[in-house]
């Protein structure tokens, strides 16, 4: 057993351009043979290393024996958005970096595993698993993105009914309005988001909610926000305003939903060093940019994007240029864009080393669009609208870990409004794990 062959996997195909999803999907004897390389451990280390708590074990072992609509039914039962995970889950430092079969071979690919699943499933149609009795008690969720979803499926399943109320048209978060269509294709997030709705899930959108209070008078008996944290970060320099200057959230959003409106220019930099900015270049050459650039300010052992994505930027034509700040953008409608070249100083309260600009190396670089990704956080306003609601210095909303209560009774909270940014299936974790406190709590009020 220890001597079988890894099958490819699949996720290090080289991608294409194109807002096609990257191609690629195991047949179902790839997906077996990849199974039976699974060493079945007493003790898997893989379910420990998923977030969503996934029985990673449990459904390679169903695909062993070929029996599919056992694995999809068990992923469900844990995860509403498998499907989704199954393509953009950091699983390589996750359920596959814990995998034991690591120390012998490669890990089992988990994520090509799950997704051959849950594709399955998606093709045969998603089946309702069975509900708790309906208590009758109402349950109201702010967002609509993982977080909030899988708090939602968790909740119907138990017998309550959840209601979403999303601000946007679209609902789905960042999984509808960020992440890029040929990592996440919306035809993918728009089946999982109507399975919720058939589960029970009531989802009402172009609603802001702006005060929490009134909610419990509408007969709520208890709240989930979930509201990210997907504000822009500005840079605070001359010529952010300018006709060609973009923030990534705006970027990605138009370019997920309407690629052929938004139009750009030929020399694209794209400012910031996290995995959004890598996601803003890609994008920037699948809409024809001719030179895409990441401009960051410190090394590339500092950027926080993770390293796949960072090679894959690469592999598709980004370039880098390292150690570098814009101090003003240039033009009545951009044209250019200043710079100054940084050293790097003493650590700083991040741990990385501080960047330094060094005097007399300013220089123009010609661009004509640029996409700021240097950051996203919460708004401000909503903890502004809602005193006693406590928050950190950041604006993130504190809870308690084992259930997401926050400092207001019947008020939890989880996903980037908590964390400050994390990923998806920590999101839908910590959705869950609210849910199980919030079905407590109802109980608890009888
Ligand atoms: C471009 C991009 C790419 C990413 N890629 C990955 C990836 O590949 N893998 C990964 O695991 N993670 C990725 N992430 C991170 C991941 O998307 C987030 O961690 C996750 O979406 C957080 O989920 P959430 O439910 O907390 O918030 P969000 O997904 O941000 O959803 C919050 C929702 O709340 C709504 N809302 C806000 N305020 C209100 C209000 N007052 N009333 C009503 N609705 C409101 C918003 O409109 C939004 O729909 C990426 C993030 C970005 C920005």
């Amino acid at each position: 057993m220890a001597g079988r062959e890894p099958t490819p996997k699949l996720s290090l195909e080289r991608r294409v351009k194109g807002f096609e999803e990257i191609k690629g999907a195991y047949r179902p004897q790839q997906a077996v043979a990849e199974a039976a390389r699974c060493l079945y451990c007493d003790d898997p280390p893989c379910n420990q290393g998923c977030p969503a708590g996934i029985d990673v074990l449990g459904f390679i072992q169903r695909l062993k024996t070929r029996n599919f609509s056992g694995a999809y039914r068990l992923i469900r039962r844990e995860n509403p958005l498998g499907a989704i995970c199954s393509r953009i889950c950091p699983t390589e430092q996750l359920c596959e970096k814990e995998c034991s079969s690591t120390e012998l071979n490669e890990p089992i690919a988990i994520a090509d595993l799950q997704r051959f699943v849950t594709d399955l499933e998606l093709e045969k149609g998603i089946e309702l698993p069975p509900k708790a009795k309906s208590s009758g008690k109402k349950v109201a969720i702010i967002g609509s993105g993982p977080a909030g979803l899988a708090c939602a499926s968790q909740l119907a399943l138990l017998g309550h009914s959840p209601t979403i109320f999303e601000k946007e048209r679209i609902p789905g978060g960042v999984l509808r309005n960020g992440i890029p269509e040929y990592r996440l294709p919306k035809r993918i997030v728009d089946r999982e988001l109507d399975y919720l709705k058939r589960l029970g899930v009531e989802i009402k959108t172009n609603l802001e909610v702006k005060k929490i209070g009134p909610l419990f008078k509408k007969g709520f008996e208890a709240i989930f926000i979930a509201i990210g944290a997907n504000e822009p970060v500005y840079m605070g320099i001359p010529g952010e305003n300018l006709e060609g200057v973009y923030t990534a959230q705006e970027f990605l959003r138009r370019a997920k939903n309407n690629p052929k409106g938004l139009k750009i220019g030929r020399r694209v930099a794209v400012i910031g060093g996290g995995n959004v900015a890598m996601d803003s270049a890609s994008t920037a050459l699948r809409l024809r940019a001719r030179e895409v650039a990441i401009i960051y300010r410190r090394t590339q052992k500092e950027m926080p994007a993770w390293r796949e994505e960072i090679e894959e930027a690469r592999e598709e034509g980004v370039w880098f240029s390292f150690l570098t700040l814009p101090t003003r953008f240039l033009g009545k409608r951009l044209e250019g864009m200043e710079c100054i070249r940084m050293g790097l100083g003493k650590k700083d309260r991040s741990g990385r080393p501080r960047p330094v600009p060094i005097r007399g190396s300013e220089f123009t670089m010609p661009i004509n669009t640029v996409i700021l990704a240097i950051g996203q956080r919460s708004d401000p306003s909503f903890s502004k609208m809602n005193p006693g609601l406590e928050i950190d210095r950041a604006g993130l909303v504190i809870v308690k870990k084992k259930t997401q209560a926050t400092s207001l009774k019947g008020v939890f909270a989880g996903g980037d409004i908590v964390s400050g940014g994390a990923t998806v299936v920590e999101a839908i974790g910590e959705g869950k794990r609210a849910a199980v406190a919030i079905d407590k709590y109802l109980k608890k009020q009888g």
